[in-house]
C-alpha cells in the first residue's frame, strides 16, 4: 500500500470484547483479521496481523467506509477508529 493512501485516522480492536462472529474481516479483510485464537486483529499497511492486544493500524482511506461500517455492525461494540493527531474516538462506542 502507498503511503499517500493512509489518512490520518486509525483503528483498534479491544480483544476482549470481540465475539469472534468476524463481521469486520468480510468488511475490510484487509485491515481485519480473525486470529487462530478466534478473535479479530488488526493488520499493518504492510499485510501483518498484528497480534498484541490493543494493536493499532492506520485506517487506508479507500477502505474508510468500510472500516467504519465494521465499527457500527460490531456486535462487541469493540472497534475503535480515532483520529492519529489527537486520539479522539470519532466511530466506536466511545465516539461522542
Ligand atoms: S466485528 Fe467486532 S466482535 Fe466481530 S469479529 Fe470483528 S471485532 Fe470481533
Amino acid at each position: 500500500m502507498r503511503n499517500e493512501e493512509l489518512g490520518d485516522l486509525e483503528v483498534w480492536i479491544d480483544q476482549d470484547l470481540c465475539t469472534g462472529d468476524g463481521i469486520c474481516a468480510q468488511y475490510a479483510p484487509e485491515v481485519f483479521e480473525l486470529d487462530i485464537d478466534g478473535l479479530a486483529y488488526v493488520k499493518s499497511a504492510d499485510d501483518e496481523l498484528l497480534q498484541d492486544k490493543g494493536a493499532t493500524t492506520k485506517v487506508p482511506l479507500p477502505l474508510l467506509t468500510e472500516v467504519v461500517d465494521s465499527a457500527k455492525e460490531c456486535p462487541g461494540d469493540c472497534i475503535h477508529v480515532r483520529r492519529a493527531a489527537d486520539q479522539v474516538e470519532v466511530y466506536g462506542p466511545d465516539a461522542e
